[in-house]
């Protein structure tokens, strides 16, 4: 059973340590809860993997302290260097060439020639990371395929009884909720693998140019993109999308101010705010599939602007048929 510790400076000590010997240690990010390991240490790597029931084609992010720390892994080009200055430390993942002296074990690249990275923002992350002295590969704490974590309560829940899971660090609930936006660059196009918690519109204003969609890719990254995996982020309930009425087999995920009457609902943000839709969406999902006893759950419409594309992008992962 791993321990859960608040996040104080003597507990991330401890926990840097465990990562140092190869253990694994959940943690509070901006965007959601990280399962980490030492990113250089393949055996370490390896049971990130087994601990998630992850598939191993599925590649992880790797997050380092600062720019600087990601150069001594991966090659930038200028549209990179201008989304890193703009956007880290903070919930973007950059998807680049892996520099040939690079200790990152091959395993967090799944295959690939390149590695995803991204620098956090949370004080957490930041002083596990110091603590650590490594960089550290961390996906979603949750079992593969499963809603992913936003507080240590969640992560307890679903990798609790993972033996590699030494510590599990409480920072709260995690603020952003959403996992972090990944950009790729295919041929040298900065490419949209995975909507997330920095909005297109913004990156594509401080790049002035659109990004490209992985979807229509094909090739490395079409592979790569978490779209691939049809059915990802699912509660135990089936769900019903662009709801705008609410059967009596349903409880109701309602957004916004015109929500209909329902025995059994909540509300992802009553004044229709996206950037609230979000840090809720993933803790929602979790307690109306625990009140749910076998009825279904009916989604009212997001708009598909700003963070309501990632959320759409989950909440269709959510309803797809189970693999
Ligand atoms: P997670 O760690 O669960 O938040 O998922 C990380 C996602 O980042 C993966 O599902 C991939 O889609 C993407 N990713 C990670 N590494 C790469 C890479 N080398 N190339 C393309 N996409 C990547
Ligand atoms: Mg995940």
């Amino acid at each position: 059973m791993a321990e859960c510790l608040s996040a104080t400076a003597e507990a991330t000590e401890k926990a840097g340590a465990a990562i140092r010997e190869g253990r694994l240690v959940a943690f509070p990010t901006e965007t959601v809860y990280g399962l980490g390991a030492d990113a250089t240490n393949d055996a370490a790597v390896a049971s990130i993997f087994e601990a998630k029931g992850r598939p191993r084609f599925n590649p992880l992010i790797v997050h380092v302290a600062s720019v600087q720390a990601a150069e001594e892994h991966v090659v930038f080009n200028a549209d990179a260097e201008t989304l890193a200055r703009a956007f880290w430390p903070g919930g973007l993942t950059l998807v680049l060439p892996r520099r040939a002296d690079t200790p990152l074990s091959l395993l967090v690249s799944a295959g690939l020639d390149t590695v995803a990275i991204r620098v956090p923002a949370h004080e957490t992350a930041k002083a596990l990371l110091d603590a650590a002295k490594r960089p550290i590969a961390a996906p979603s704490a949750n079992p593969s395929g499963r809603v992913s974590p936003t507080t240590a309560a969640h992560v307890v829940e679903g990798l609790g009884d993972a033996p590699q899971l030494a510590y599990v660090l409480d920072g709260g609930a995690c603020p952003l909720g959403l996992e972090s936006t990944v950009i790729g660059f295919p041929e040298g196009i900065p490419t949209l693998l995975r909507p997330g918690a920095v909005a297109r519109e913004e990156i594509e204003r401080v790049l002035g140019k659109r990004l490209a969609d992985a979807n229509a890719a094909s090739g490395e990254a079409g592979r790569a993109s978490p779209g691939q995996l049809e059915s990802h982020y699912a509660p135990g309930s089936a769900l019903r999308l662009d709801a705008d009425t609410v059967e009596a087999d349903e409880v109701l995920l309602a957004f916004g101010p015109r929500a209909p009457d329902a025995e059994t609902s909540m509300n992802l943000s009553p004044s229709g705010d996206l950037k609230e839709a979000a840090a809720n969406l993933f803790a929602m999902l979790r307690a109306l599939d625990a009140k749910a006893g076998g009825r279904r759950i009916a989604v009212m419409p997001i708009p598909d602007e700003g963070l309501g594309e990632a959320i759409n992008d989950r909440l269709k992962r959510a309803a797809a048929p189970r693999g």
